[in-house]
C-alpha cells in the first residue's frame, strides 16, 4: 500500500525524467548531425585529421557533446523504464508504514524505528 501523494509525486519525477531525456535526445542528435553535415559539406577544404583548426575541434566537440548528451538522454528513457518495471513488480511489497516506522506507546507519534527514544515525549521506545 502507497499513499497517493508519495504515487503521484513519483509519477510527476518520472515524467520530468522522460521528457528531459527526449528533450536531451533530440538536443544531442541535431548537434552530432549537425556536426556531421558540416564535416561531410567542407571534406574539400579540412582533413577531420590532426592537427585539428580552430573550425575543426569546434565541430569535433559538438559532435562529441551530441553523443554525450544521446548517452545520457538514453540512460535516462532507460532508467524510467527501469523504475516503473520495478515499482509495477513491487508495489505490493512496500509498506513504509510497518517497515520503517515505529509508533510510541505514550504519545501515539510515528517515528523512525531505528530510534531508541520517542523524539517528541522522549519516552523509550525499547529496551
Ligand atoms: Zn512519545
Amino acid at each position: 500500500m502507497k499513499n497517493r501523494k508519495e504515487d503521484s509525486f513519483m509519477k510527476k519525477t518520472r515524467l520530468f525524467f522522460v521528457l528531459f531525456g527526449i528533450f536531451l535526445l533530440c538536443f544531442g542528435f541535431s548537434l552530432f548531425m549537425t556536426a556531421t553535415i558540416k564535416m561531410e559539406n567542407s571534406e574539400w577544404y579540412y582533413t577531420w585529421k590532426p592537427p585539428y583548426s580552430e573550425y575543426e575541434a569546434s565541430v569535433i566537440i559538438t559532435k562529441i557533446w551530441g553523443i554525450v548528451l544521446l548517452i545520457i538522454g538514453g540512460l535516462a528513457e532507460l532508467l524510467c523504464l527501469l523504475s516503473k518495471l520495478y515499482e509495477s513488480k513491487n508495489i505490493q511489497d512496500v509498506n513504509p508504514i510497518t517497515s520503517n516506522t515505529i509508533k510510541c506507546h505514550v504519545c501515539g507519534i510515528k517515528t523512525d524505528s531505528t530510534l531508541t527514544i520517542c523524539p517528541k515525549c522522549k519516552t523509550k521506545l525499547r529496551n
